[in-house]
């Protein structure tokens, strides 16, 4: 009988996309022996996977990109305004290999959980290829990993294409001459819509919540503005990493009581003509601080939605009646102008019902659909989704996904009590969702590598966050989050998209540079509000 050995190694990745690419190349720097785990079969992460037309970042290039080299970010050259989804996969193999990090991970590979060994301090992680038994885990799974699958009675019915905006397909997909239903209308289905109405026979909207959008106004970076970029690149990320979302807004930073409505209003068009929904939705600072102030942006980002569409009936719909930037703001290129075409129907499902799937499209309380394909874009379950399926077991055989099940705590959003030795970059209770997720995860990278590189010059066995830290940061976010409108927010910055989920502010609302300071001062406080034991 042969026995196979678990590979030994300091430390395990989990994720290839910005965060496992850096962690690893981290890990390298620190001498430290490390095995990534990826489940594409390349890198890129949200990128390799996401991959509808359409898609690209709402977050602008010269910001959406790696800092920490001068050499990557004086070598690399974005081409427009937004990344493209192929620009960014590019990328990111890009770095990959400069660093010379994707021999490192083992890809097409699961990790389906980790069990926390206390005699030897160590954790067991298993995989679909085997276990490894490493010192440290560092979950990289980022944020929208998980896509959220409806439950439509007679989905498994359909004979037509049914489709994920979340693992599309890598073979090119056809919408000529076809009868073609979106569900969903957050940035994945307003991304998506525009492109299928060009060449669909016909294209059925089908939206249960509108969302807000703005004209992205993507266009070719000019080369002056990129060199022009690339001359002070150093002092360019160093404001963005001081600011409150980790990108660069030139925003007034005034509350709108302070402002008046009429500089309030002209610094909304000014950034609604940029075209960003960081600039935009930092115009009025207090935007989501204070009603009234929610209530004039709101006000003027309806009447844009109204000005685009022809029907005042279908505009009525796509307006939403929520409070704006409480969910995700979204961009869009001719996104509510698409409903002005002969060819697209919007069927609003808080007027109609969506009863079923059929072998050949669906039917409503309204009636009977027939189309040749169906697009998913209903979200993620975010956040804390993708570890919670996974079978993570800390100190006494602990389940995160048993802890996460009452309130997705942690401590400083990157540590969980009762899970030694284990980091979640971006997780709940982090700024992430709401920033400019590079900066966030370049942040959370260097804060773990430094901590690292502490344990083992002390010749540290393990180290815990202490179950009063992560209680107080806990509670911490939840008072930034209530005392701010996000209180009021029904998405999955709150888990409520998912049937069971607690009702909890995943986002910590307290600005990227206050948190980063935080960090800083825990690592200089020699580690406050973790035990080290050594
Ligand atoms: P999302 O914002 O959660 O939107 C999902 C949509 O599907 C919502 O309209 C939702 O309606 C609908 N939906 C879900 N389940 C449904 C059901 N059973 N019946 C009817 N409608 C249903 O998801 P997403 O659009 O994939 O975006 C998720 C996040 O990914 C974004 O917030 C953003 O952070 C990121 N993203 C970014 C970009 C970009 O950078 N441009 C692009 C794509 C995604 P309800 O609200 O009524 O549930």
């Amino acid at each position: 009988m042969s026995i196979t050995h678990p590979v030994r190694t300091d430390v395990v990745v989990v994720g290839a996309g910005f965060t496992g690419i850096y962690m690893v190349h981290k890990a390298h720097e620190l001498g430290l022996s490390v095995v990534g785990i990826e489940r594409g079969q390349g890198v890129g992460g949200t990128w390799y996977w996401n991959r509808y037309p359409g898609l690209r970042c709402d977050v602008e290039s010269l910001d959406y990109s790696y800092s920490f080299s001068e050499e990557i970010q004086q070598e690399w050259t974005w081409t427009e305004k937004f990344p493209a989804q192929p620009d960014i996969l590019a990328y990111l193999e890009f770095v990959a290999n400069k660093l010379d990090v994707t021999k490192d991970f083992r890809f097409n590979t699961e990790v389906t959980g980790a069990q926390w060994n206390e005699q030897t301090s160590r954790w067991l992680v298993a995989t679909s290829a085997g276990e490894i038994d490493t010192k440290y885990i560092v979950w990289g799974t980022g944020i929208l990993s998980t896509p959220k699958i409806p439950n439509i009675p007679g989905m498994d019915t359909f004979e037509g294409e049914l489709l994920n905006t979340a693992t599309w397909p890598h073979a090119p997909v056809s919408f000529a001459g076809k009868k073609v239903a979106v569900l969903g209308t957050g940035s994945s289905g307003i991304q998506v819509i525009p492109i299928a109405a060009e060449t669909a026979e016909h294209l059925y909207v089908l939206q249960r919540t509108p969302s807000y959008s703005l004209p992205a106004r993507n266009r070719p970076l000019a080369p002056e503005r990129v060199a022009e970029v690339k001359a002070r690149y150093g002092d360019y990320r160093a404001e963005a990493r001081s600011s409150m979302l980790g990108a660069v807004t030139e925003t007034l930073d005034q509350p709108f009581s302070v402002m008046g409505e009429d500089l309030a209003r002209s610094e909304l068009e000014r950034n609604y003509e940029y075209g960003s929904p960081m600039r935009f939705a930092s115009a009025v600072v207090d935007t989501i601080a204070d009603d009234d102030a929610n209530a004039f942006v709101s006000a003027f980002a309806k009447a844009k939605i109204r000005s685009r569409v022809n029907d005042p009936a279908i505009a009525d719909k796509l307006i939403p009646d929520y409070r704006i930037a409480t969910r995700r703001l979204c961009i869009d290129t001719n996104y509510y102008e698409t409903f002005n075409r002969e060819n697209v129907t919007l069927v609003d499902l808080r007027d109609e019902e969506l009863i079923a799937m059929t072998p050949t499209g669906f039917t409503t309380t309204a009636g009977e659909y027939e189309v040749d394909m169906f697009i998913l874009a209903t979200g993620f379950d975010a956040v804390t989704g993708t570890l919670s399926r996974l079978d993570i077991r800390g100190r006494g055989g602990a389940s995160l996904k048993e802890k996460w099940s009452h309130s997705p705590s942690t401590y400083m959003g990157l540590a969980v009590a009762g899970f030694p030795n284990m980091f979640v970059a971006t997780g709940p209770g982090s700024p992430a969702p709401l920033s400019n997720v590079v900066v966030s995860i370049e942040t959370h990278v260097e804060w773990i590598a430094g901590m690292l590189a502490r344990l083992e010059a002390d010749h540290v066995t393990s180290f815990e966050a202490t179950a009063e830290s992560e209680q107080e940061w806990t509670a911490h976010v939840n008072e930034v989050s209530d005392s701010t409108l996000m209180r009021f927010s029904d998405s999955w910055y709150t888990g409520t998209n998912v049937a069971g989920k607690p009702r909890v502010n995943v986002v910590y609302l307290g600005g990227c540079a206050p948190y980063e300071a935080r960090l800083k001062e825990i690592a200089a406080e020699g580690y406050r509000g973790f035990t080290l034991t050594t």
